[in-house]
């Protein structure tokens, strides 16, 4: 074992050291999850969905030293923090209700003594790499539906958010989830990438598409289940005849809360002609209401970057926008005062060429972008290697769907953005990924169909 040091990004203080994995006790804890599955499979789906609400009663009692615990370690502001806790409950419920109707045994063929049908078997033993931006919904996501359906899971947070995800799976264990079904593995990166090399059936990555792209390399050779969900450069249209006080507090939520640390942020606005001007001092107004500061008060809404990395990137957005053409009409730069906090940064006039319209930025600062015409704002939307969600701003439904119909996304809003719901399938195109989380589509990924031909005699 090596240690691993939790940072708190608001102040760089320390905030615990952990033991860390090594590959061989990586390997050895693939090896007991694969001797515990076959186990855990057999159990009826009623003792496992039992363990799972008993999961969410855990959670939801342990809520506030929870959310402390990833406030302390993402600098994620703790009312966003117990926010994300409340909701995981939908989640949970949403499993527990449609799995069993999900993977029963379906009948779908019937001819005189011969009967068709299409059994659901677990995977077998699968690797959950998780981000630390929502842990607890990234996390369940995975391994909610995971263990529901019989797998064994090695679930990896991420090194920013190690406590965390420590804290879920002493709630899952609590819960009568056994030790060796679902195994924690701590450390940072090459933790993961150790992870790869073990025997798995399915590696469910969440993460950046950098790190995507590395872990579909590393597995490329093997016969297993390969889901991606990476990041997003995700837009946002107010057309001209949008209700702008709306569309101004809908998208400065959406491209701020969570410090902008979201998969489905707004990262680019486009807005029509006749009513950029209004928007975007409509918008200013909002931003600027934003309570920046510690992420342990409760009035917090924009706290510190999780990754200090970040800040950098943020910079070097701001002065290639800068250097382009961009106004930047609010913030900037960093703060100054301890932690990785960057000031909310609104930049207008902004072009496709510039980086904070190309790149996911993944923190508080936005490009805005005035167009002509509906069709101009359709062609810049999908001008992206990205493909997460896009949002349409408009009075009119058809006007929104006619946009929708263009777009090159896995998830499209009309008057929302940045929500994610568990009833519907949450995936991308492009870089943004492949494979599903959610909706039923996002339990039958952790199963392998069997084909019965069954003949009567
Ligand atoms: P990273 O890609 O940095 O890390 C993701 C996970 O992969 C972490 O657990 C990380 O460990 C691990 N990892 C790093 N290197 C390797 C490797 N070589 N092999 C295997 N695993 C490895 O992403 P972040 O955690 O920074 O998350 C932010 C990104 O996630 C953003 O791009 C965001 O858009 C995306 N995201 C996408 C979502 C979606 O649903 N589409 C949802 C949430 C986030 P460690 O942290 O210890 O280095």
């Amino acid at each position: 074992m090596t240690k691993l040091t939790i940072t708190n990004p608001a102040d760089d203080s320390i905030v615990e050291e952990v033991e860390a994995d090594t590959p061989s006790t990586v390997n050895e804890k693939a090896a007991r999850a694969r001797a515990a599955q076959p186990t855990w499979a057999r159990l009826p789906l009623t003792a496992r969905c039992d363990a799972i609400k008993k999961f969410g009663e855990l959670m939801a009692a342990r809520a506030d030293d929870l959310a402390l615990t990833t406030t302390r370690e993402t600098g994620k502001p703790i009312s966003q923090a117990k926010n994300e806790l409340s909701s995981l409950q939908a989640r949970i419920d949403f499993f527990l209700q449609q799995t069993p109707r999900v993977i029963a045994e379906k009948v779908v063929h019937s001819e005189g003594d011969l009967v068709e049908s299409i059994a659901f078997e677990p995977l077998g033993v699968v690797a959950n790499i998780s981000a630390w931006n929502y842990p607890y919904f990234v996390g369940a996501n995975v391994f909610v539906p995971a263990l529901l359906t019989g797998n064994a899971v090695l679930y990896k947070p991420s090194e920013f958010a190690t406590l965390t995800g420590l804290g879920i799976a002493k709630a899952l264990h609590d819960a009568g989830i056994p030790q060796d079904v679902l195994i924690p593995v701590i450390g940072a990166g090459d933790v993961g990438a150790a992870l790869l090399d073990c025997e798995v059936d399915g590696v469910f990555f969440t993460g950046s598409h950098a790190t995507g792209s590395r872990v579909a390399a590393a597995v490329r050779h093997k016969m297993m289940v390969l889901q991606l969900e990476l990041g997003g450069k995700d837009p946002a249209y107010v057309a001209a005849d949008a209700d702008l006080s709306r569309a101004a507090a809908s998208t400065a939520d959406g491209a701020f809360y969570n410090t902008g640390q979201s998969c489905c942020a707004v990262e680019r606005i486009y807005v029509h002609e006749d009513v950029h001007d209004k928007f975007v001092e409509a918008f200013v107004k909002e931003v600027k209401s934003f309570v920046v500061g510690s992420p342990e008060d409760k009035g917090t809404y924009i706290g510190p970057l999780t990754r200090s990395a970040q800040l950098s990137v943020l910079e070097a957005q701001v002065a290639d926008a800068r250097s382009k053409g961009g106004q930047v009409v609010l913030g900037g730069g960093r703060l100054a005062r301890k932690g990785n906090y960057f000031a909310p940064t609104v930049v207008t006039q902004a072009k496709s060429n510039m980086t904070i319209m190309k790149e996911e930025s993944f923190g508080p600062v936005i490009g805005i972008c005035k167009v002509a015409s509906d069709e101009e704002a359709s062609e810049k939307m999908n001008d992206t290697r990205y493909g997460l969600t896009a949002a349409v701003y408009s009075q009119s439904e058809a006007r929104a769907r006619q946009i929708f119909s263009r777009l090159r996304v896995g998830s499209v809003y009309w008057n929302c953005c940045d929500r994610v719901s568990p009833r519907l399938p949450w995936s991308g195109r492009g870089d943004s990924g492949m494979g599903v989380t959610l909706s039923e589509y996002g339990i039958l990924t952790f199963t392998k169909t069997k084909a019965h031909h069954l003949r009567r005699v």
